[in-house]
């Protein structure tokens, strides 16, 4: 089964310096203290797959992913994300680069554009909303859902709104 095997931070935003991050096959808990950078590593995970919106990212401006220093280390100008996939021992991974002077994207070592990720994340059934993410204060939210608004996000979880989707077209020919 699809596991993700490393999370590497690079001056992401309160990581400073290289943390490498193993994660094993099933359930993982990050615990840790208030403002100890627990969302901030689903910010990086988030941000690897894709993801560049401000908001859903809790930044106000794109440099703020950069880690901006703290008591023992100095700013950084750059940041770096590296995500490796494991699939059954198939290997995949995706970097995302960030500096003054753009940002860039590698799939498996090769520079692409950022819309290239589709490709990847279709490869490695991670499309759509299928790696969901409930962010702090949405818990709230999912608690609140309608049974129907939830067994949507359900199937779309578990790719069973494929075989919804297929039929609905199969019903419109
Ligand atoms: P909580 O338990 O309250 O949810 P948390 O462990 O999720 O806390 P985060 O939100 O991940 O904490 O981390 C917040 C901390 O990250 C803040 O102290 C903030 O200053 C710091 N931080 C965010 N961006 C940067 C940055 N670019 N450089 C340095 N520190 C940063
Ligand atoms: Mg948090």
């Amino acid at each position: 089964a699809l596991f993700i095997e490393r999370l590497t931070l690079k001056n992401f935003k309160s990581f400073g310096g290289t943390h490498e991050l193993p994660f094993a096959p099933g359930f993982t808990a990050i615990v840790g203290p208030n403002g100890s950078g627990k969302s901030n590593i689903l910010d990086g995970l988030r941000w690897v797959l894709g993801e560049s919106g401000a908001a859903r990212l809790r930044i106000t401006r794109q440099s703020d992913l950069i880690f901006q220093g703290s008591a023992g280390l100095s700013e950084a100008s750059e940041t770096d994300v590296t995500l490796d996939l494991n699939d059954g021992g198939a290997r995949g991974s995706l970097r995302r680069h960030l500096d003054a002077a753009g940002g860039t994207v590698y799939v498996n070592g090769a520079r692409m554009r950022i819309q290239d990720l589709t490709q990847f994340k279709q490869q490695w059934r991670l499309e759509g909303d299928r790696s969901a993410f409930i962010g702090q204060g949405e818990v709230g939210a999912a608690v609140l859902q309608k049974p129907f608004q939830r067994r949507l996000q359900l199937e779309e979880l578990f790719g069973i709104d494929l075989y919804r989707k297929k039929r609905d077209a199969a019903l419109d020919e």
